[in-house]
């Protein structure tokens, strides 16, 4: 595979932006080697600029759930570009997909757009401080919420890929009120509550986690969490912004049962354009200004081009047909990787969630950070590689998940299932 053109392409940006790159995991500084460049993506393609074509498993990590330039997106932003990009005055568009994202989200009764995924978890704190009148928050390790001050400690994706510590530039004051637990240990939430009574304002948690590897909850973990914020009178908050619209159709929360008192929502919601959102309960919700006093405000929330792109997504993958089909292509590629990785007697494991997955080169149970970090990150950089070779795209990282589209046909998945057996094989030695 000739890479030339992003090879001169990341040497020029190298220059100009920090590691060459806008976002840290964007340059396989995980997996070594050159990120590809992007032309243009179609359905489940990304073309690279030097023509090269792959199937691609990011999705852009995560909103693409339609696959790339899905026409009716494409001619919804067209149309609304036409008419103008950005008001900063109220449009009908917001209530449109507030209506959606209400209807489709079991726990959610008034919503507030953002521009990212970092806005909406960082609102969501703020808000639940102001509700509660507490100040500290629960995060698990492992867990990645963005990059808001509060969210460095432990934090997955990128900052597990690089394997950094807690970033410089955040003040210990600004975490002096973040507790951690690890993911899946009830027990000690119990104790980091016993140990802060009364001050806890709220918990925050990806309901599966998707930046540590994808790592499922265990069996009553997450209605156990919604015990113990009922009793210590702290606020859920599920931070659903990879697992919105992906997991289910509800997100993470219809697929489990379990309601959290606020959701952060992101990727999906802006069917691949700049939009997030946190919502919950009305009695909560309305607290954010100018309804309440909690601050928040975006030059670009709610921008029409964002509104556009989500309503039309939604109203997709909204049919019921849809999430069944992708919750059967998910189950194969899992399934195919699994049964490749044993039959080349390499420890491994996959998992899903709706369309959401994710694998470990591991041979042991992962359900925490310190069992993911365990995983063979050497032979995962081996297999991203000679599946990019054969034109599949994975997540530069041993510590992402995965995701699926609409665009993903059987054909599509069957091939990558063959590259997979082919890269097990070419990685054994
Ligand atoms: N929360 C979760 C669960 C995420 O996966 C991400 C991004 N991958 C974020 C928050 C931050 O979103 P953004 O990158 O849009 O700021």
């Amino acid at each position: 595979m000739i890479n030339d053109a992003s090879s001169a392409a990341f040497e020029r940006a190298q220059a100009l932006l920090p590691g060459g790159v806008n976002s840290p995991v964007r340059a396989f500084r995980g997996v070594g080697g050159v990120p590809r460049f992007i032309d243009h993506g179609a359905g489940a393609y990304l073309y690279d600029i030097d023509g090269n074509q792959y199937i691609d498993y990011v999705l852009s990590w995560g909103p693409l759930i339609l696959g790339h330039a899905y026409p009716a997106v494409v001619e919804a932003i067209c149309a609304q570009a036409q008419r103008g990009t950005s008001f900063g005055a109220p449009t009908e568009l917001e209530s449109e997909l507030a209506e959606l994202v209400i209807a489709a989200v079991p726990s959610v009764e008034m919503v507030r757009f953002v521009s990212s995924g970092t806005e909406a978890t960082m609102s969501a704190i703020r808000l639940a401080r102001a509700y509660t009148q507490r100040e500290k928050i629960i995060k698990f390790e492992g867990c990645y919420h963005g990059h808001a001050d509060p969210f460095l400690v432990q934090a997955g994706s990128g900052v597990a890929t690089l394997g950094l510590p807690d970033s410089p530039g955040v003040l210990k004051s600004a975490t002096s009120n973040t507790l951690t637990a690890a993911f899946n240990d009830l027990e000690a939430v119990e104790a980091l509550f016993k140990n802060n009574t009364g001050q806890v304002a709220a918990l925050v948690i990806e309901p599966v986690a998707g930046n540590m590897g994808f790592v499922l909850p265990r069996e009553g973990y997450l209605a156990g969490l919604r015990q113990l914020c009922d009793q210590h009178g702290a606020l859920l908050i599920f931070d659903e912004v990879m697992t919105g619209f992906r997991v289910a159709y509800g997100g993470a929360q219809a697929y489990f049962n379990v309601m959290p008192d606020l959701t952060c929502l992101g990727k999906v919601v802006g069917g691949g354009l700049p939009a997030a959102a946190y919502g919950g309960r009305r009695e909560i919700m309305q607290q954010v200004a100018p309804a309440g006093t909690m601050y928040q405000a975006g030059t670009l929330s709610g921008n029409p081009l964002a509104m556009v792109a989500g309503i039309v997504t939604l109203r997709e993958i909204a049919k019921p047909e849809v999430f069944e089909r992708l919750t059967g292509v998910t189950s194969t590629l899992c399934q195919g990787f699994w049964k490749a990785a044993f039959k080349n007697g390499i420890p491994f494991q996959a998992h899903k969630a709706g369309s959401m997955w994710g694998f470990f080169f591991a041979g042991d149970e992962v359900y925490d950070f310190t069992s993911a970090k365990k995983a063979d990150t050497a032979m995962f950089g081996k297999f991203f590689h000679a599946m990019l070779e054969q034109g599949v795209y994975l997540a530069p990282s041993q510590f992402e998940a995965a995701f699926v589209s609409t665009a993903h046909t059987d054909e599509l998945v069957a091939q990558t299932i063959n590259a997979a057996q082919a890269a097990f094989a070419s990685i054994r030695g």
